[in-house]
């Protein structure tokens, strides 16, 4: 059977490295992906000029030929399930009998405020790391420091925020940032995010509540008449699949992602399979976060080889609670695990250990067979 495999995200990286056991159950893998993958555990590190960009970046392209599989380094733009077949960008049209997608996730924009000059979106990494040359060597050079909006109040806007404050502070500079939340955030303890909120307004980050809906030379304009000073601005405000998952016209979430069974593949198309952020599991909806990519991958292996060899399929829990760290970009670190937080070096500490750890896993993988 012909498996082809859409982005190599978390859980596609774990089925490279069983790329022979697929082969020895019948599969006949392809990876349709970018040359590259950015690890997004090491983003805000790389933001905040504490790790170089090479430090997150997985090369695809030598995993893929390491394990034997076929890599198209290109992506996916159409999938024309009747036909069984995708097409990738250079139009080269590719037959599957079964298919699994871990293409992540792009960043929700209903304002269409990434059509305007100087808006960074967080997705994908790559340009938040064009984004820290950019603005370190303008700081380097001497140049005012910018005024940045983040928009987005949830824990990426947060990070991002603390990141660039990091990245001024690594030039001797206060930031000067305002992290525009729809609403009062709500995503940890109201005492870590009090204690957060207070870190960042010494380091320059204020945080307010709005919604942005226009940019206009250097401002910001929000939905209730105030604007902000704007150099740049950064689009934070929330994950949601790629247009590709919708235009699959299986059903999707209010956020694009591809409905899956616990055994990760559509309802109505056994054949179709989706983990990570592009997928929600019927009745275990969980947010966008690398660890349940991670954690559905080794079902995802066995259960692509189950179709393959017409066996009963294996049902993935995602779990209720999960560690979270965030890199504070002052060398401090916030975990957050359920209505649990610390903040400090120890925090940070692990973060690195965890994330430095997956990327040296990663690049190190070896023929399973
Ligand atoms: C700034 C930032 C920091 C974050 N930090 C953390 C963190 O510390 N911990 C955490 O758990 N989560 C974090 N997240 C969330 C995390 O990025 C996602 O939840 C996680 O990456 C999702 O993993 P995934 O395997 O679904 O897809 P991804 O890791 O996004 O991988 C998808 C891959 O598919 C490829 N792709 C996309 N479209 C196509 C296509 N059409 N054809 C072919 N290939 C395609 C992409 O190039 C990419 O390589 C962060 C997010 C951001 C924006």
């Amino acid at each position: 059977m012909r498996l082809v495999l859409v982005g190599a995200g978390h859980a596609h990286l774990h089925l490279l490295a069983r790329a022979g056991t697929l082969r020895s159950s019948g599969l006949d893998v392809t990876l349709v992906a970018p040359a590259t993958f950015d690890y997004s555990g090491l983003a805000s590190g790389v933001l905040s000029g504490a790790l170089a960009s090479s430090a997150a970046r997985i090369d695809v392209s030598k995993l893929a030929e390491r394990q034997g599989v076929t890599h198209l380094p290109t992506r996916i733009e159409l999938v024309d399930l009747a036909g069984r077949t995708v097409v990738t960008a250079d139009g080269e049209a590719v037959p599957f009998d079964l298919l699994s997608f871990n293409v992540g996730s792009t960043v929700s924009d209903p304002a269409g405020l990434a059509a305007a000059s100087e808006v960074w979106p967080v997705k994908p990494l790559s340009r938040l790391f064009e984004l820290q040359s950019q603005l370190g060597a303008s700081l380097n050079a001497g140049a005012r420091t910018p005024a940045i909006v983040v928009v987005g109040g949830g824990q990426t806007g947060f990070e991002i925020a603390a990141a660039l404050a990091g990245l001024c502070a690594r030039h001797g500079r206060m930031a000067d940032v305002t992290v525009v939340s729809r609403g009062r955030a709500r995503w940890a303890p109201p005492a870590a995010l009090a204690d957060l909120t207070q870190g960042l307004a010494r380091r320059g980050v204020r945080v307010i509540e709005g919604e942005a809906v226009a940019r206009d030379a250097g401002l910001c304009r929000l939905a209730d008449g105030r604007s902000l000073p704007c150099d740049m601005l950064i689009l934070a405000g929330g994950l949601v699949a790629p247009p590709l998952i919708k235009g699959l016209g299986l059903p999707t979430d209010e956020a694009g992602r591809l409905r899956v069974t616990p055994s990760l593949h559509a309802p109505d198309d056994p054949d179709v399979f989706a983990a990570g952020d592009c997928a929600v599991i019927e009745g275990a909806a969980r947010p966008p976060a690398g660890v349940f990519g991670v954690r559905a991958a080794p079902i995802l292996a066995a259960n692509l080889i189950a179709r393959a060899r017409g066996a009963p399929l294996r049902a993935y829990d995602p779990q209720r609670r999960w560690l979270s760290i965030m890199d504070l970009g002052d060398g401090t670190g916030l975990a957050l695990r359920g209505g649990l937080w610390w903040r400090g070096r120890t925090a940070l500490w692990l973060k690195r250990r965890l994330d430095l750890g997956f990327v040296a896993k990663a690049r190190s993988l070896r023929p399973d067979a």
